[in-house]
């Protein structure tokens, strides 16, 4: 599953630098997951639990933040908003509408104890 492996990548980005700061626990893991980034909440959150166990982010809040789509039309010459990945323009209806923001999914912030 795609989310698991999501999950890991996130685990070990969290443990990395939980270790540098000699944390003992991961209380909070704030991550941005675009609207295009075709992650499933619902999945990364079971799969970020199931991963955490007997880590030092056993137990640590998820806190997703979501962040809009938007594409570059070329038609239109400007950036357009996009509710889905290869979704036409909502203005010229073009699918000549290049993703520039909402594809990607970071860890914005980790609150340590
Ligand atoms: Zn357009």
């Amino acid at each position: 599953m795609h989310e698991m492996s999501l999950a890991e990548g996130i685990l070990q980005l969290v443990e990395d630098t939980a270790r540098r700061e000699n944390a003992r626990k991961v209380k909070t893991v704030v991550l941005e997951i675009g609207t295009l980034s075709s992650v499933e909440v619902e999945a990364l959150r079971f799969c970020f639990d199931a991963v955490t166990r007997d880590s030092l982010a056993e137990g640590a809040a998820l806190e997703i933040q979501s962040v809009d789509g938007a594409g570059w039309c070329l038609p239109c010459g400007e950036t357009v908003p996009m509710n889905e990945l290869y979704g036409a323009c909502p203005r010229c209806g073009s699918y000549q509408v290049q993703p520039t923001a909402g594809t990607e999914m970071r860890v914005k912030e980790i609150e340590i104890d």
